[in-house]
C-alpha cells in the first residue's frame, strides 16, 4: 500500500496545473518515482476504466481521457494512497472540500462535466498495482 498512480487529466494539464499537483503531494512528503506525459490512443482510456463499461458516460469519460496529453505518474510513501485520495477528494462537488484538489481547482467544472475532474488516483493498493503495469512499460519503473 506504498504507491500509487495518478494521473492528470487533459484539463489539468490545459490549465496549467501540473506544478500546483506535484508540490501538493510533494509537501505531504511523497516521494515521484516517475513521471511521463501521454497522448493515449482511442481505445486505451477503455483499458484504464474497464470497471465503469457499464455506465452512460463510460464512452464520454475515454473519448476525453483520448483526445490529449495526460501527465502519468507513479507516486509512493507511507499511507499514500489514504493521503492521496483525501487530497485528490471526491467525485461529486457537493462531497469536495474546498483544501482539496478537486475541490478548489475543479467545482464548478465537475457539476457541469463529471469528466473534467482534474486528476485520477488508485483507490487500492491492487487498482494501483494494475494501473502502473498498464500505464507502464517495466523498463520506464527501474
Ligand atoms: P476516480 O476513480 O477518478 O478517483 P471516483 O472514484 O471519485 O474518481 P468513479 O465513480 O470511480 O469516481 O468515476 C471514475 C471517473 O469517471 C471519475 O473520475 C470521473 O472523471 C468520471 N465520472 C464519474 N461520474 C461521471 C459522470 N456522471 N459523467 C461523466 N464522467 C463521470
Ligand atoms: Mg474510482
Amino acid at each position: 500500500a506504498k504507491i500509487i498512480f495518478i494521473a492528470i487529466k487533459l484539463n489539468g494539464v490545459q490549465r496549467g496545473l501540473i506544478s500546483e499537483i506535484i508540490s501538493q503531494f510533494q509537501c505531504k512528503g511523497f516521494k515521484l518515482v516517475v513521471i511521463k506525459i501521454v497522448v493515449p490512443s482511442k481505445d486505451f482510456p477503455k483499458k484504464h476504466y474497464h470497471d465503469l463499461k457499464e455506465r452512460p458516460f463510460f464512452n464520454g469519460l475515454c473519448d476525453f481521457l483520448s483526445s490529449g496529453p495526460i501527465v502519468a505518474m507513479v507516486w509512493e510513501g507511507e499511507g499514500v494512497i489514504k493521503y492521496g485520495r483525501k487530497l485528490i477528494r471526491a467525485t461529486d462537488p457537493k462531497k469536495s472540500k474546498p483544501g482539496t484538489i478537486r475541490g478548489y481547482l475543479a467545482i464548478v467544472l465537475i457539476i457541469l462535466f463529471p469528466c473534467k475532474n482534474i486528476i485520477h488516483g488508485s483507490d487500492r493498493p491492487e487498482t494501483a498495482k494494475d494501473e502502473i503495469n498498464l500505464w507502464f512499460k517495466p523498463r520506464e519503473l527501474v
